[in-house]
């Protein structure tokens, strides 16, 4: 039409595009799953808008409709959702605010194909995964209380044009047009066992339009839309609640751990969380560090903004549902509500219960989910109080002991009699650590130092201050603590005579240092850096980095 105009993708979405495009071969089925998440979510939105604003009332029964139509060799998904704006449907279909998109391309390509699925789960390519079984994608959508309607649509190489276009309520319609070699998805039959496969926890009715015998048109409503975590754990099997975990997290891996409780007391509410069996591909560029954990107030989905545990749990995924709330719940509740503060006291309290028992139960299964999920729990321990000492109690460390991941209470149980401290050595890496010339005089003297390279590493020492009465202290500040200690080793340098040699070693290096001495503790090295009465040296880069 005369009134389209063509815009180009951002650098990203083409990028993206082109990998989604040419990167998968199977699995294309998941685009059904994509577009049927995201038009549950847009009436979930609606849904809460409304609470606020009643020109967005849902109709009576808000759904999404899919039909086929085999001349036209389309599918077509419809939905009562918030619908888009114009500027929002450049905004949420034309770029793309993500971080990792360049290595996640990278590491795409290199992936077997067999891989790429689970990869494109973790990253979440979401409607661009249309692009996958259509050469041409048709948005016509309608944002609720607004009049007028817009069209989007793209072949999804490189531009995409806009318009106006006319629809006689909100929500959003998608015109699939199918490539030829995807044209196995154009019925109904299929359609239908995909969804139920992907779908079937979707809470609104997902509606299958098809052609009787006669011709006319025959609606199914095929999804359950049933509530997995009201149902007795007893009857739920354990590919129900992983295909759960997968609708949920919007993942494709095995969840690591499934925690499903009802609690009944002082305020109740029923329970369905996962412990991730596998890192989200860009979880560490993610801009938000809060909980996405979904709220639901007597099975109505309501909101994944409600932190309903603490920032350092943010990995957990789930859904709390509670009858302590009502329907109509504002944001202004959800702040300052007693219910959802004690909600999140108890489901808070139950993740570190489990996460402290398969911490005592160890194995590999607890290293991997550790070094998925360890770099984020640390930060705990600098910013959570609360929780401080039981999170430093299952916490693992590397140490110069061995290759294992070491706990506080063995490395105390390891402590030589008069070693009153916890020693430790931050750095950027592993292995520059194992290499670093502060460890000689401590490996010379059979004194084990837990080795810390994540970022938060560089922080919580200092916050978590002591672990069942043992203070932390960083051997670069604790080189006179060796003198206690005896020699194991017959390495010990001699301490040079440098009388003369520190001045002019002083002289030389200025202001950037405040002394020059000699030192017994070194083995190997000629020289080492010490902070003594300092900020510890880690933290000295990190706060030059940051230009204080
Ligand atoms: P994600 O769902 O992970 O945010 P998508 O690429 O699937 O990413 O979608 C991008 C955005 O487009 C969504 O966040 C949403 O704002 C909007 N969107 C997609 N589909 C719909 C829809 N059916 N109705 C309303 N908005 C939608």
């Amino acid at each position: 039409a005369a009134e389209m105009k063509q815009h180009s993708f951002s650098a990203e979405v083409g990028q993206l595009l082109d990998l989604v495009v040419h990167s998968l071969y199977s699995d294309r089925e998941i685009f059904l799953r994509e577009l049927v998440a995201n038009a549950a979510d847009a009436i979930d939105k609606r849904r809460f808008e409304a609470l606020t604003n009643s020109a967005l009332s849902l109709p009576e029964t808000p759904s999404i409709h899919i039909s086929t139509d085999k001349d036209a060799k389309t599918i077509t998904l419809s939905d009562d959702g918030l619908g888009m704006s114009p500027d929002e449907l450049t905004q949420n279909l034309g770029t793309i605010a993500r971080s990792g998109t360049k290595a996640f391309g990278e590491k795409l390509s290199n992936a077997k194909p067999e891989e790429r699925p689970n990869l494109i789960g973790q990253f979440g390519v979401g409607f661009y995964s249309a692009f996958m079984v259509a050469d041409k994608v048709d948005v016509v959508s309608r944002r609720a209380g607004e009049d007028v309607a817009a069209r989007w649509v793209s072949e999804g190489k490189g531009s995409y044009s806009l318009g106006p276009a006319e629809r006689d309520r909100p929500g959003t319609d998608i015109v699939l047009h199918m490539k030829d070699d995807a044209e196995e998805f154009i019925d109904p039959w299929r359609l239908r066992s995909i969804i139920r496969k992907w779908a079937d926890h979707i809470a609104w009715p997902v509606v299958l339009h098809e052609p009787d015998e006669d011709g006319k048109e025959k609606e199914e409503t095929i999804n359950e839309g049933k509530a997995l975590w009201l149902r007795p754990k007893s009857e739920i099997t354990s590919e129900e609640y992983t295909e759960f975990y997968r609708h949920v997290a919007r993942a494709f891996d095995e969840p690591y751990a499934t925690l499903h409780w009802k609690a009944e007391g002082t305020v109740e509410f029923a329970s369905l969380l996962f412990l991730p069996g596998a890192r989200p591909f860009d979880f560490m560029e993610q801009s938000s560090r809060e909980s996405r954990l979904h709220l639901h107030v007597k099975r109505m989905f309501i909101t994944d903004e409600a932190n309903l545990v603490p920032n350092w749990l943010r990995f957990v995924q789930g859904v709390v549902d509670t009858d302590d709330l009502p329907l109509n719940v504002s944001r202004e509740m959800l702040q300052s509500t007693p219910v959802l503060a004690r909600i999140r006291k108890a489901v808070t309290k139950r993740v570190i219960s489990e996460i402290k028992k398969r911490a005592q139960e160890g194995g590999e299964a607890f290293t991997g989910f550790w070094n998925n999920f360890g770099l984020v729990i640390k930060e705990g321990l600098w910013e959570d109080s609360e929780h401080r000492q039981e999170i430093a109690e299952f916490s693992r460390f590397h140490s110069t002991r061995d290759d294992e991941l070491t706990t506080l209470d063995d490395y105390i149980s390891r402590m030589k009699p008069e070693q009153e401290t916890i020693y430790y050595l931050v750095g950027d890496n592993l292995n520059a650590l194992k290499a670093s010339a502060q460890l000689e005089g401590f490996r010379a003297r059979g004194l084990e130092v837990l080795l810390l390279s994540d970022a938060v590493d560089s922080f919580w020492p200092d916050r978590l201050h002591s672990y069942k009465d043992k203070t932390f202290r960083s051997v670069a500040q604790a080189h006179g603590d060796l003198e206690k200690f005896a020699l194991e080793t017959e390495e010990e340098g001699e301490a040079a005579d440098v009388a003369k040699l520190s001045p002019a070693l002083k002289d030389a290096l200025g202001d950037a240092v405040k002394d020059v001495r000699s030192t017994v503790r070194l083995t190997g090295s000629a020289v080492v850096m010490t902070s003594e009465g300092g900020p510890d040296l880690a933290m000295q880069r990190l706060m030059r980095r940051s230009g204080q």
